[in-house]
């Protein structure tokens, strides 16, 4: 089914992120993972490829594939254009219509220092005007509500993603964040600039001091002193952090719900657990 007809049921949209793992014995483990995660009755499940700048995109479709066919899930398929060519983009398009995919998340892909951008696609909306006319994908767009870190100024920020959607992005799946706030605002300023798709804020649930502070430095979310204060209080405390990172995620969660988000995209980590926490927290809820 495609993102858009999912986006029109009645109630709220629950998705998750996963990624293929890195190493072999991870990938014996991913059909547990995914059981544990699909009994959880997302909406749909979006599997990363070449996340942080990596080139381990093999596992991407295959696991997309295994979602849909022996989870009976809608998987989205992240496709990055940055480091490939035009042939190559056809390539993955034919694959991904071959493995029945419908849904792809169009991005520009994380800068890797050791892979040469092929100068072909400088911008999602680059991928998506070529690939739209071409393709039967329902196409999904990334978007930040702190603004990309590369952008200028927020104003800016707004006006390149008007161009993502009106090259054809049906859906925006947001950056991490921890203050919901910023959400809110990017929102009323998206609604103002025209840009009339759904919206689905990514909540990332925080396991440990150094990943948070891992993920902050990449994406520049910034940290509210209310969750600062729980970093520094439970550091050195890994069951406490997780007690109190698994609250603060729900709380941020039901902040969003009451006040209208159409769905949650959870950044689950390949981590069943987590996502289980969180779904307990809000199953009367979402
Ligand atoms: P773009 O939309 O191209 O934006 C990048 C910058 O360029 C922004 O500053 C924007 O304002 C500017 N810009 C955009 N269009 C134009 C234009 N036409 N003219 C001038 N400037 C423009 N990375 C991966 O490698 N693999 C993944 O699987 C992956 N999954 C992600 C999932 C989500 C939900 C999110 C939010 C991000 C994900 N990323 C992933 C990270 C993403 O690739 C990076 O954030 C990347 O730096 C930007 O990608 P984008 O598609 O938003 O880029």
């Amino acid at each position: 089914m495609k993102l858009s007809e999912i986006y029109k049921k009645e109630g709220r949209v629950l998705s998750f992120e996963i990624f293929p793992p890195k190493h072999e014995e991870e990938l014996n483990n991913i059909d547990a993972t995914l059981e544990i995660l699909c009994d959880l009755n997302p909406d749909y499940i979006s599997v990363t490829f070449g996340a942080g700048g990596s080139s381990n995109n093999n596992k991407t479709i295959a696991i997309a594939r295994k979602i849909k066919e022996q989870y009976h899930v809608e998987p989205v398929v992240h496709l990055t254009c940055l480091t490939y060519d035009k042939a190559e983009i056809d390539g993955f398009c034919r694959e991904l219509e071959a493995n029945g995919i419908e849904n792809i998340l169009a991005l520009r892909g994380d800068r890797n220092p050791n892979i040469a951008p092929k100068g072909v696609f400088e911008h999602a909306s680059e991928l998506i005007e070529y690939i739209r006319p071409r393709t039967d994908f329902c196409i999904a767009g990334a978007c930040y509500p702190e603004a990309h870190p590369e952008s200028k100024d927020r104003v800016s920020d707004l006006r390149d993603l008007k161009k993502k959607v009106d090259a054809g992005a049906e859906v925006l799946l947001s950056q991490l964040f921890f203050d919901n706030q910023y959400f809110y605002d990017f929102v009323e300023g998206a609604r103002i600039a025209g840009i009339d798709v759904p919206i689905t804020p990514g909540i990332m649930p925080c396991l440990s001091a150094t990943s948070i502070k891992r993920m902050v430095t990449t994406c520049g979310a910034s940290l509210p002193p209310s969750f600062e204060k729980i970093i520094k209080r439970y550091e050195d405390n890994k069951e406490a952090l997780f007690d109190a990172g698994m609250y603060y995620a729900i709380s941020q969660i039901i902040d969003l719900l009451t006040s209208g988000c159409d769905g949650i995209h959870l950044y689950t980590m390949n981590n069943p657990v987590v996502a289980g926490r969180i779904c307990d927290g809000i199953k009367n809820i979402i």
